[in-house]
């Protein structure tokens, strides 16, 4: 029976895995040798815009270091995400960007958006809260808001989608997005879209914090991995 992809259980070395050099190893489960699929993958990047966006992706992606020419190389990245958006989104001629926020990182927006101003875009900022639907729209029972008993605005990312697309925004940069809203934001958007910072609200939005900390703080996350 084939096996699942398992990249996340690989155990080879960088240097030895088939996906990072060619007379590498494969790994059960790998996807490297599924032909029809890289195959099918590889037809999707010539495709025109597809092309171009792959190309300068990868082109920002190692611009994002310096001093490339040394050898043998030690990576040396300088250049923090928020640079790394617009210097992309200005590779690809955007014009226009989305600005789409969680009004708990209301101020955070307001910097990001001064940024993308200074940096020469036009922006169009959506917080989850625009059109003030009450909870109750969705379904929620008293007992499954936030602050029982009152009033609560949901967070809206259909909305925030719909605003930018008809705002016809070139690009879109989510920050702080709840789990799930943004998922439902990047299903209606139809401008491509990138995350500036997902939100995490017990870390300072630094999800990785909790996975630094699995075998100390974390742990009751993640008993199991203790007992295998
Ligand atoms: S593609 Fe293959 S070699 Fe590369 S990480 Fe996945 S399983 Fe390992």
């Amino acid at each position: 029976m084939k096996k699942h992809a398992n990249c996340a259980e690989c155990t080879l070395p960088n240097n030895e895995r088939i996906c990072m050099d060619p007379g590498g190893k494969t790994s059960p489960g790998c996807p490297t040798p599924r032909k029809r699929l890289v195959e099918a993958a590889k037809k999707e990047y010539k495709k025109g815009e597809v092309n171009k966006f792959a190309r300068l992706a990868s082109i920002q992606e190692a611009e994002c270091y310096i001093n490339r020419e040394k050898k043998p190389y030690v990576m040396h990245p300088v250049k923090p995400r928020i640079q790394e958006i617009c210097e992309f989104a200005k590779k690809m001629g955007y014009k226009k960007l989305g600005l789409v926020f969680c009004v708990g990182l209301k101020k955070e927006a307001e910097i990001a958006n001064r940024i993308f101003k200074v940096q020469g875009f036009h922006t169009v900022s959506v917080v989850c809260k625009a059109g003030r639907m009450p909870k109750e729209e969705l379904g929620l029972k008293e007992n499954e808001k936030i602050f029982i008993g009152e009033f609560e605005s949901a967070c809206n990312p259909i909305l925030q989608a719909l605003i930018v697309n008809n705002e016809k925004t070139d690009f879109n940069i989510l920050l702080g997005l709840c789990v799930g809203h943004d998922s439902l934001f990047f299903k209606y958007a139809t401008s491509p879209s990138t995350v500036l910072a997902v939100k995490d609200r017990v870390t300072g939005h630094n999800p990785l914090a909790a996975l630094y900390l699995y075998e100390t703080y974390y742990m009751r996350l993640c008993k199991k991995c203790f007992d295998l």
